[in-house]
């Protein structure tokens, strides 16, 4: 396959804009190929950035809902009608098979824009009943203003989509600084705002370092509230920069599973396998903890292996890929180094465990399943992010639910058991702000509260559908005096 060098400026008000630095070369996964060239912003564009987004802050809260829906449905047209180009994009630059992942999460953007349009139609707000007569009382929300939004790479249209779509609805102007590994889709993402028409300014688009655009995005006085999707490293650090300001953060996750005995084990094992596998395990809610019961253990084992087996690891370009590569050096290095951390405490790699010879490129990486993994391990402890499905051993509920909560993190979880009073305990005991039951951890739709559990780090607030759009927004407290007082 041969591809162009794409040159990708910085989206200033209305207008494309070269980076003050030297452009960054973004070079395919998949291919090794050079694809991008990508502008590297300044503070300095982040700032002319924050002006032009406050001069299409008051031309966005002007218009009445129901326009702005119209404008989010345009977006959700022009995503559908270059679905192909924008998922080629995808497969070529994070890596994602084209047939079964790419094509679909354009998709899912697609309805994220038609979600928001129609939600925001029907955010209604309450009349409050009033203590005094004279009263009368009433809620409205309004835009927050000017929002800065920074998102990573591993759904790089369909995470800014969650973003975008809500923010376009609700009136808010945005400056977008998208992951420096992805820029060729968050241009895509944004052609299509400029198509639909959407007032310039209301998207600006800065590229660059994190330490230096990113940092500004989130400290920038001009910004009001962020929007941010990354790993609770980032996390941290951007709220601090941040602090004071309204901030939905969805961070990272190390979703444990947990398989009872007595559960329909076939479908444990599978569901357990495309929670570690999908997306090349790179999403916030994967599998990245199997406990399996004493009783059953084995069988987890077995199954896994049988289920890893069956992934197709090759181009995502090819029909018969299930599994493309990984999309940066430093997610399959950090792979590499929790492997050996879990080897040298004791664990055993039973399928895979290395990076796959013979491709394009060393970042792919083979399925892998790993037995014995026990607490002190970084897979208990820390984000994996990669193909990998590490398995521990539990006795009972209590144990399960002793090792599963022992982790900083708590994002998505789920259970597999056929006794539901005890699938409802586990759901209710579980610290992940998302549990669910005799389905993989990775499952989830769109317009759903998704977001951590708040004793851990894995972020604030909730994102999907209208939870966003009530996040986006600031409730106004209206009270009147109905008295008359004419006479
Ligand atoms: P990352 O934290 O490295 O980067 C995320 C974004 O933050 C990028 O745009 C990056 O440039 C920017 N950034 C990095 N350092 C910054 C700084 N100091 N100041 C401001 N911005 C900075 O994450 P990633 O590797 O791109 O993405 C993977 C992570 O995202 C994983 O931890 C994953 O779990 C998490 N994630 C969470 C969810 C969720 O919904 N909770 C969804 C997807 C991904």
């Amino acid at each position: 396959m041969t591809t162009d060098v794409r040159q990708i400026p910085l989206r200033i008000g209305g207008a494309w804009v070269d980076g003050e630095r030297d452009p960054l070369r973004v070079v395919s996964p998949a291919t090794g190929d050079t694809i991008a060239e990508a502008g590297q912003g300044t503070r300095h564009d982040v700032e002319r950035a924050v002006d032009a987004a406050w001069e299409a802050q008051d031309r966005l809260e002007d218009m009445t809902a129901f326009e702005r829906a119209q404008l989010a449905h345009r977006v959700a047209d022009l995503l559908i009608e270059r679905k192909e180009e924008i998922a080629t994009s995808i497969s070529l630059e994070q890596g994602k098979p084209y047939a079964t992942g790419a094509l679909a999460e354009v998709e899912v953007a697609a309805e994220m824009f038609r979600d928001a349009a129609e939600s925001i139609k029907r955010l209604e707000t309450s009349v409050i009943p009033s203590a005094d007569r004279a009263k009368r009382i009433m809620t409205i929300r309004q835009p927050r203003g000017v929002y800065g939004i920074i998102t990573p790479w591993n759904y790089p249209v369909a995470i800014p989509s969650e973003y975008l779509s809500a923010g376009l609805a609700s009136g808010n102007a945005m400056v977008w600084k998208p992951s420096e590994w992805t820029p060729l889709s968050s241009w895509h993402l944004l052609r299509c705002f400029i198509d639909a028409e959407v007032p310039d300014g209301s998207l600006n688009l800065i590229l660059g370092e994190p330490a230096e655009v990113g940092d500004e995005v989130a400290g920038n006085p001009g910004i009001v509230a962020i929007g941010l999707t990354g790993s609770t490293r980032t996390g941290q650090i951007v709220a601090q920069r941040a602090a004071g300001k309204p901030m939905l953060l969805e961070l990272g996750g190390n979703g444990p599973t947990i398989i009872f005995d007595d559960a329909d084990m076939d479908h444990a094992v599978r569901q357990s396998a495309f929670g570690s596998f999908e997306n090349s395990g790179q999403i916030c809610d994967s599998t990245e903890r199997i406990l399996a019961q004493y009783s059953v253990y084995e069988d987890v084992v077995g199954g896994l292996v049988e289920q890893a087996q069956q992934v197709r690891l090759g181009s995502p370009f090819e029909e018969e890929t299930t599994m493309g590569p990984l999309t940066n050096e430093p997610t399959a290095s950090k792979m590499d180094e929790h492997l050996l951390d879990a080897t040298e405490k004791g664990a055993r790699v039973v399928y895979g465990g290395a990076r796959a010879e013979g491709l394009p490129t060393r970042l792919y990486y083979q399925p892998t399943v790993i037995e014995g993994v026990t607490s002190e391990m970084s897979f208990q402890t820390e984000e994996t992010f990669g193909p990998v499905a590490p398995i521990a051993v539990f006795s009972d509920e209590e144990e399960a639910l002793r090792i599963a909560n022992a982790a900083p993190l708590g994002l998505a979880g789920s259970v597999f058991t056929r006794d539901m009073s005890r699938a409802m305990r586990v759901a209710e005991r579980l610290e992940t702000g998302v549990v669910n039951i005799n389905e993989t951890s990775a499952y989830w739709q769109p317009h759903t509260p998704f977001g951590g559990f708040t004793r851990k780090q894995s972020g604030v607030g909730r994102i999907g559908g209208r939870f966003t759009l009530e996040e986006m927004t600031q409730l106004k407290l209206i009270t009147m005096d109905i008295v008359d007082r004419s006479s």
